[in-house]
């Protein structure tokens, strides 16, 4: 079976635990590798080598840095077709979301082409009389990103293009269930002319993570992944002196006001709720049904969901793939039967989905629930499956003190043809990234991603110009070249004259 390894200073180098994951096709259920994961000597070394290249990568002038980016977007357009497919096959979603995704992630490699730019600092002649003061952003050393299984590609995507362009060196520890689009890129990044030992890849679970905590030449920890484990990586990177920004899960609402375009806003729900099947931080999990909209709505959303066409990611017609894993196929069934103890109405059930030549493949059909409420563990605990919940209340008022008073704020959107009241939910909402008859608000690579409350522990938010920040340290500095004159010992506080 294959085994697929870890990627330090240019290559592929064997791990030195004995410890492996498995990696599935969900499609098929088969496991198709193995995972070596990594120790933390595995870990240690791999850093070290990271270190050594920190030394002369942060020296680069930032325009050649530029032209390694440069030529690595040009490799990923050139391999797209493979790079798509190695996501489908170990991650399940369909070949044109998967492409998508890739797409979403080279924009961010598009922005760090910018990077002389963006590292540009300021100036002030004549601070004081005859002084000049310049600030500057330098790179902070080795950094690491520890990244979800739902997006292999793009998520890494959002951290290392920019954190190497600022001229760090950089550990990613991708996620166990689906490694090998990772290690390709990496593969990418040297063909490209990155320098060996700048971008590293250390495959692995919790004793790879704990690792990279405890390592103390990492300065900064990038985090994507569910809001137990984001805590824990922003309280441990904290403790251990390190920078730290750890995006965490997700309960988003779309809010479906009664005077919207309703073919838009449930075309936008069918997208947002079942497209990736469910897997992703931003789907949509619950419609706030406003006023009297809900029984169109509900009926319009139940007739598209048994419509749904469930199938194998690489197969065209295929609109929704497979579950990542079995056992997450397991979880999404548990909540389903847990909605229906709860009281939630079950009008579409994708629990008994069989698909003739892929028996054991990780497949559920769509599920919708109406008439959720705020109590339910189903509307206040993140599924992350094809599971989507219709919340009815009375006004527009009441939608949104629904949706301040839940834990979580990553994103949200409204329907509505009424400006006032897309100004006022754009204005009043708090959640991190918002839509106004836009199903998935994910902000460009230029502007930057980021959640609110317990969806995103840090200061910063994903690549734009906080990820710029996040990966460098500002510098200031006062200078006065003299001309002859000599001043003399000063003993109060320097104020510019
Ligand atoms: P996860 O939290 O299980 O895993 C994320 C990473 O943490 C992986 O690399 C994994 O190996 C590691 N990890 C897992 N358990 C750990 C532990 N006990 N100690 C240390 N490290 C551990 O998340 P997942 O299932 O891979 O991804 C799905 C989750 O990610 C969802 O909650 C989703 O909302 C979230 N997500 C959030 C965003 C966002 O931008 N906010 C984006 C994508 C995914």
């Amino acid at each position: 079976m294959k085994l697929i390894e870890h990627f330090v200073g240019g290559k592929i180098i064997p791990g030195s635990s004995d410890k492996k994951g498995k990696v599935y096709n969900p499609a098929t259920g088969e496991q198709e590798s193995e995972v070596r994961l990594a120790s933390k000597s595995d870990l240690d070394q791999a850093v070290e080598v990271a270190k050594k290249a920190f030394e002369t990568w942060s020296l680069k002038p930032p325009l050649q840095r530029a032209r390694v980016i440069f030529k690595f977007k040009e490799l990923i357009e050139k391999n797209s077709e493979e790079l798509t497919k190695l996501i489908v096959s170990e991650h399940g979603k369909v070949y044109e979301d998967a492409r998508g995704s890739l797409t979403r992630g080279l924009e961010v490699v598009e922005f760090a082409c910018g990077i002389p730019h963006l590292l540009k600092g300021e100036y002030s002649e004549n601070v004081g009389t005859d002084v000049d003061s310049y600030s500057m952003r330098q790179p902070l050393g080795v950094v690491a990103g520890i990244t979800p299984f739902n997006f292999p590609a793009m998520v890494p995507m959002w951290m290392f293009p920019i954190a190497i362009a600022c001229g760090n060196t950089f550990i990613l520890k991708p996620s166990e269930k689906d490694p090998s689009c990772p290690l390709r890129l990496a593969e990418l990044l040297s063909e490209a002319g990155l320098p060996d030992g700048v971008f590293n890849v250390i495959n692995g679970d919790k004793e790879a993570v704990d690792a990279i905590l405890e390592n103390k030449d990492i300065k900064a920890v990038s985090f994507v992944g569910s809001t137990p484990i984001a805590k824990y990586i922003y309280e441990n990177s904290a403790k251990n002196e390190k920078r730290v920004q750890a995006l965490g899960g997700a309960k988003n609402h779309l809010v479906v006001m009664p005077d919207c375009d309703l073919d838009g806003a449930v075309n936008g729900l069918m997208g947002a709720a079942y497209g990736s099947a469910g897997e992703r931080c931003m789907a949509q999990s619950v419609a706030v049904a406003v006023g009297d909209i809900g029984d169109e709505l509900v009926s319009r959303l139940s007739k598209k969901a048994e419509a749904l066409k469930v199938g194998p990611g690489m197969d065209k017609t295929s609109e929704m793939g497979p579950l990542v894993t079995k056992e997450h196929l397991e979880k999404v069934k548990s909540y389903v039967d847990l909605g229906v103890e709860e009281g939630a109405k079950l009008v579409v059930d994708g629990r008994n989905l069989k698909l003739q030549g892929y028996e054991n493949g990780f497949y559920i059909g769509g599920c919708l629930f109406d008439h959720v409420n705020k109590d339910m563990r189903i509307y206040k605990e993140e599924i992350f499956g094809p599971v989507l919940s219709v919340v009815r209340v009375k006004t527009f008022e009441e939608a949104a003190k629904l949706i301040n008073d839940h834990e979580y704020g990553n994103g949200v959107s409204i329907y509505t043809r009424d400006g006032d009241a897309g100004r006022t939910f754009a204005s009043k909402i708090q959640i991190g990234m918002v839509g106004i008859n836009v199903p998935i608000p994910v902000p460009m690579a230029f502007h930057s991603f980021g959640g609110w409350k317990r969806s995103l522990f840090g200061d910063s938010g994903m690549h734009g110009m906080e990820g710029i920040k996040f990966y460098t340290k500002l510098k200031t500095v006062t200078s006065r070249w003299p001309s002859g004159v000599r001043s003399n010992a000063e003993f109060v506080m320097p104020t510019m004259k």
